[in-house]
């Protein structure tokens, strides 16, 4: 996946999906990158590992490691304030399908000046 798209788009996506699995169970960042790859994200160890840190230094995640066959593994859990962004970002997320996808704006157009119409100046 483009370089570019994920700069400019996928960033919040793949974080919000890192909250929504690590609301079910802990996630550690190897099978994280795996599950995101299922969903056609390709994100590297150095793009997903600072977005975890970043997530738990922002109190969204909470960290602890386990020591698994002789290696140390960190496992990542969504915080309550974690839950509660998420939620308010599921608002935002169902609001821009809605516009986005099906294309049902709350209004015609975004201009609140209705008695201006740009279409047609002589009228
Ligand atoms: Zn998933």
């Amino acid at each position: 996946m483009n370089e570019l798209l994920t700069k400019m788009f996928f960033g919040g996506f793949v974080r919000m999906h890192v909250l929504y699995h690590a609301v079910r169970e802990p996630v550690f960042g190897v099978e994280m990158m795996e599950e995101l790859g299922r969903h056609g994200y390709e994100v590297g160890a150095g793009t997903l590992y600072p977005m975890l840190h970043q997530l738990e230094k922002a109190g969204y995640l909470s960290a602890h490691s386990e020591v698994i066959a002789g290696k140390r593994r960190k496992y990542y859990r969504t915080t309550p304030a974690g839950e509660e962004a998420l939620e308010q970002a599921k608002i935002k997320l169902g609001e821009l399908v809605s516009e986005v996808l099906h294309d049902k704006p709350p209004t015609p157009s975004i201009r609140t000046d209705r008695s201006e119409n740009h279409q047609n100046p002589n009228t």
